[in-house]
C-alpha cells in the first residue's frame, strides 16, 4: 500500500478538488495556494523527483506542461500570464516526493523566486 499523499489522491483515497485529468496525468488545486490560481499537475504513476525522469517519460512530462496550458487558458490566464514551477529535492523547497507542476496565476510574479 502507496504511503505517498499524491498517489493516494491520484487514486481516489484522498479528496482533492480535481481540475484536470486523463489516463496519464490529473490536476488538482492545491490546498495551500500561494496565488490565486494555484493548481498542481501530477503523473498518475509515482515519480519521486526530476532526478528520476527517463527518457521514456518525455511524452509524460510534455502531457503535464500541456495540462497547465489548458488549466491557465482555461481559468483566462493565457494572455495575462501564469507560472509554472518544478522543485527538485529540498534546497529547491520539494516536498511531497511525487513529482507535481505548480501552476499559479492571479498576481504580480516577483524574479527571482525566493
Ligand atoms: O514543491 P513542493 O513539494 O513544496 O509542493 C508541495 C505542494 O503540495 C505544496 O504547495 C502543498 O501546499 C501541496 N499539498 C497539497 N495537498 C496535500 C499536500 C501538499 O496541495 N495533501
Amino acid at each position: 500500500m502507496t504511503t505517498c499523499i499524491f498517489c493516494k489522491i491520484a487514486e481516489g483515497q484522498i479528496p482533492a478538488e480535481v481540475v484536470y485529468e486523463d489516463d496519464q496525468v490529473m490536476a488538482f488545486r492545491d490546498l495551500n495556494p500561494q496565488a490565486p490560481l494555484h493548481v498542481l499537475v501530477i503523473p498518475r504513476r509515482h515519480i519521486a523527483t526530476i532526478n528520476d525522469l527517463e527518457p521514456d517519460d518525455a511524452e509524460l512530462v510534455g502531457r503535464m506542461y500541456l495540462a497547465a496550458k489548458k488549466i491557465a487558458g482555461d481559468a483566462g490566464f493565457a494572455t495575462r500570464g501564469y507560472r509554472t514551477v518544478m522543485n527538485c529535492n529540498s534546497e529547491a523547497g520539494q516536498s511531497v516526493y511525487h513529482i507535481h507542476l505548480h501552476v499559479l496565476a492571479g498576481r504580480a510574479m516577483q524574479w527571482p523566486p525566493g
